[in-house]
């Protein structure tokens, strides 16, 4: 495709002008728009000179923040800008404000008071959720029951009270452990009934502490019905309510981005965290149990990964899916990298986006640890669009260096001319578009 000779389409924004809001962005308010094909250089003659008259002219392109807009003056430097940039870009946007009417600066701030009160109108109306039920509480706000205020329980607080309301008993169990670790007392759960259950002092021949919950079938949720919330024991430094499956659930996150968490660290840090003791054993049985559930996951998501592959390539046969394995030490296939580039995303991008795109890597906290590469294009009217992306386990020239050779074969970007690549430029990312796309603009 040449640049060199074709037209160009101009969005003409005429008979609004602009404003600036209290944060200091700009709008261009008011008027009308209407799209123009014509050659770049041709733009001045293409419209008639009554439209000119008193008028002054800004242009910017699609991709440019309206801060970014820059004079327009035929016959001057700024027009062979303009021009220069529209062959490249294919789209320019134009606004027009007659100067005698808004005369620039002033007009901007009572405009921007105007625009605020309104926002402020605007606020005051929807502040009201008019499909609110006043009468039906939603079951996870605080009530009252027979005059007894129901106190609904926040989560990571550590606060155990009577009349306290769980919409389920793993709520209830979560709030026991974190009474627990927040403390440091001692406490043990007794025996869960389907309906009932409850805990009490976990030290030998301990307290009166106690606390008891059940299931209220009115109110559809688990209520704490007695509490003798005083120890009157002493701690001991431990918590029989630290048991495995709450190790685990504690370092699951942990031990999935760093698999070498030790079961001694693992113990170090339940001391650090919650002065409570927890035994080797334990920690190493929860390390088993974590990396088990861990590895299980991964055997799970990498088998779903590859019927989506299947899933995609069986819709749509023009669109791309990579998915790399490399074998482990037991002769397994596990993951490596992921590219996917749809057929419609090709398609679209070919015939709607600017030969510019974004491209960033970011960490993913999800299931499995990895990063996502991304490559962002913006149509004409500066939607965002995701075009290709790759998960990989790291961010680095060798990844960048795969994601831009696929990129290229996607969308035929060849060395890189008449492109605009924007990232981060971080350095393997760099390294990577230099030798890939080397006639790229970054
Ligand atoms: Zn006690």
């Amino acid at each position: 495709m040449s640049f060199n000779d074709c037209e160009v389409t101009f969005s003409v924004f005429s008979g609004g002008h602009w404003v600036k809001n209290h944060s200091g962005d700009i709008s261009y308010i008011g008027g009308e728009s209407r799209s123009i094909d014509c050659y770049p250089e041709a733009f001045f003659t293409t419209l008639s000179e009554d439209e000119f008259a008193g008028q002054k002219v800004w242009y910017k392109m699609p991709f440019e923040l309206l801060h970014q807009r820059k004079l327009l003056r035929n016959g001057e430097q700024s027009f062979h800008n303009m021009v220069e940039a529209a062959k490249w870009c294919g789209v320019v946007e134009i606004f027009m404000v007659n100067e005698v009417e808004h005369p620039v600066e002033e007009a901007f701030y009572e405009h921007a008071e105007e625009e605020i009160r309104v926002e402020r109108n605007v606020a005051g109306f929807v502040d009201e959720d008019p499909n609110f039920d006043y009468h039906n509480t939603p079951p996870n706000s605080d009530g009252e029951e027979d005059g007894v205020k129901l106190v609904r329980w926040k989560k990571g607080i550590g606060e155990l009270k009577l009349n306290q309301v769980f919409d389920t008993l793993e709520e209830f169990k979560d709030a026991l452990v974190e009474y627990s670790l927040k403390e440091g007392w001692n406490i043990k759960q007794n025996p869960w009934g389907k309906i009932k259950c409850g805990a009490i002092c976990g030290v030998e021949d301990g307290c009166l502490w106690r606390i008891y919950c059940s299931y209220e079938e009115h109110l559809g949720k688990w209520k704490v019905k007695t509490y003798e919330d005083v120890h009157t024991c002493f701690k001991d430094g431990r918590s029989k309510i630290l048991k495995k499956s709450v190790i685990v659930k504690l370092f699951l996150d942990e031990i999935r981005t760093y698999p070498e968490y030790r079961p001694k660290m693992i113990q170090d840090q339940i001391q650090q965290r919650y002065n409570l003791i927890a035994t080797y054993d334990q920690c190493k049985k929860a390390k088993e149990k974590t990396i088990s559930i861990i590895n299980s996951d991964y055997v799970e998501q990498f088998s779903r990964l590859k019927d989506y592959r299947n899933a995609i390539l069986e819709q749509n046969k023009e669109s791309t899916v990579v998915l790399e394995t490399v074998p482990n030490d037991d002769g397994n296939e596990i993951f490596r990298r992921f590219y996917v580039c749809f057929e419609a995303m090709k398609n679209a991008w070919t015939m709607w986006c600017r030969p510019v795109f974004g491209v960033d890597g970011c960490f993913m906290k999800c299931t499995l640890k990895g990063q996502l590469l991304a490559a962002v294009g913006k149509d004409a009217n500066n939607g965002m669009y995701p075009f290709a992306w790759a998960v990989v386990d790291v961010e680095n020239e060798e990844n960048w260096t795969w994601f831009f050779k696929l990129l290229k074969a996607d969308f035929n970007l060849q060395q890189g001319q008449h492109y605009t690549i924007i990232s981060d430029r971080q350095k393997g990312l760099l390294n990577a578009v230099q030798n890939e796309l080397p006639h790229i603009e970054h």
